[in-house]
């Protein structure tokens, strides 16, 4: 089965005993046993329930994966990986990271005697040389968040010297549909499924699929023990939305490509941050499309900043990404505000830096909000 069949058929027979099309959304929070200990695979619903084990196989096929774990957040997800880790253990991390990623580094694990060292390049070999004997785990997001900068995720998966070390992929942006980081050598790939691949801003989710089986019985336990599950609501949100998620990502790639020509012509934009995709040999090789997301400088003060968010008409000011509707941010005041303005200079975000994601509605309508805003920003 290809992609799009997989996100509606794959593990979603109709229900044997009713002829539902639909999968039921199962809300027992426990499983009748025949005898002690003899059950059909639930005991609990934080342990496994019927419409989260949907989901998880899934997303595992979408990825083309072994193992798929849910999670009632991106982050619980982040943690549940993270949590593999023990004190004096290493992380390497690229710097252009989701805020609240770099808020688990800096304020859980520091303090707990696990370090994240940052490399602020692209190339593989600087992360290669901040390989120490306590290195063990490598973390990288690509496209990343908000500079959309590209990893070449094959070259970095070779600088591991030793099996120890976890190559961890936040492929939130870029979804299994446009880049399947474990085919490329990553262990873990991890999802907010709050983003793209629910699509419709209405579920806060994670993901995490991988191959290992010694690395999925230690998320497994954590995800169990430490119990950040979704419900099962929840699972049936992001399982309906994965099977559009191709015709949405097919839709948000070709609005992106207008609105970057767009903004690259617009005289009060300074500099725009999309990969070069018609050339970038990284993105060809790992990537076949490219999300919504687009981030721009502009040519205004703070104020006209201002003036400018708030007189877009359809463009809703507003954190997150990756939903059917376009939404708006300023990082530095926004999602990266818990940087701080050092550590924000350091990574290259600008207060004057907006990023889009752009959602699929008629495109004429999206630059023409643009375009009005811009007016009303430089009057
Ligand atoms: C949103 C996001 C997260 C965190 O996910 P939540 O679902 O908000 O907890 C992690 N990584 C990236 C790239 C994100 O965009």
């Amino acid at each position: 089965m290809k992609f799009e069949t997989k996100a509606i058929h794959f593990s979603q027979e109709p229900d044997k005993e009713t002829g539902a099309v639909i999968l039921p959304i199962h809300l027992s929070t426990t499983f009748y046993q025949e005898g002690p200990g003899n059950h059909k695979g639930f005991e609990y619903s934080r342990t496994l329930n019927p419409t989260r084990k949907v989901l998880e196989e899934v997303a595992a096929s979408l990825e083309e994966g072994k193992f798929g774990l849910a999670f009632s957040s991106g982050t619980a997800a982040n943690m549940a990986i993270l949590s593999i880790l023990l004190p004096g253990d290493e992380i390497i991390s690229s710097s252009d990271i989701y805020g609240g990623t770099f808020r688990i580094f800096e304020k859980i694990l520091r303090p707990l005697g696990i370090n994240t060292k940052y490399v602020f390049t692209e190339k593989p070999e600087d992360f290669e040389n901040q390989i120490t004997e306590k290195t063990k785990m490598i973390w990288i997001e690509t496209p990343s968040n908000p500079l959309l900068k590209i990893y070449d995720i094959e070259k970095i998966s070779k600088v591991k010297q030793s099996k120890d070390i976890v190559f961890v992929v936040d492929n939130t942006f870029a979804t299994p549909y446009f880049q399947k980081p474990l085919n490329l050598g990553a262990d873990v790939v991890v999802y907010s499924s709050t983003k793209y691949l629910n699509g419709h801003s209405d579920v806060v989710g994670g993901l995490v699929i991988l191959n290992d089986q010694e690395i999925r019985k230690k998320i497994r336990f954590y995800q169990n023990a430490a119990g950040g599950v979704p419900s099962p609501f929840d699972c049936f949100l992001v399982l309906r939305g994965l099977k559009t998620l191709a015709i949405r990502m097919e839709k948000h790639f070709e609005n992106v490509k207008k609105v970057r020509d767009f903004l690259i012509k617009h005289k009060l934009v300074k500099k725009v941050y999309f990969p070069d995709i018609e050339n970038d040999p990284v993105y060809k090789k790992q990537m076949t499309g490219f999300p919504g997301m687009i981030s721009f400088e502009v040519d205004l003060d703070e104020k006209q900043i201002d003036t400018f968010m708030k007189s877009l008409k359809i463009i809703t000011c507003a954190e997150s990404l990756g939903g059917i509707e376009s939404l708006i941010c300023l990082p530095a005041k926004m999602t990266h505000a818990t940087l701080g303005k050092e550590e924000r200079e350091k990574r290259g975000i600008k207060d004057n830096l907006i990023r889009l994601s752009v959602g699929i509605e008629n495109i004429e309508d999206i630059i023409q909000d643009l375009n009005e805003a811009f007016d009303k920003a430089s009057k």
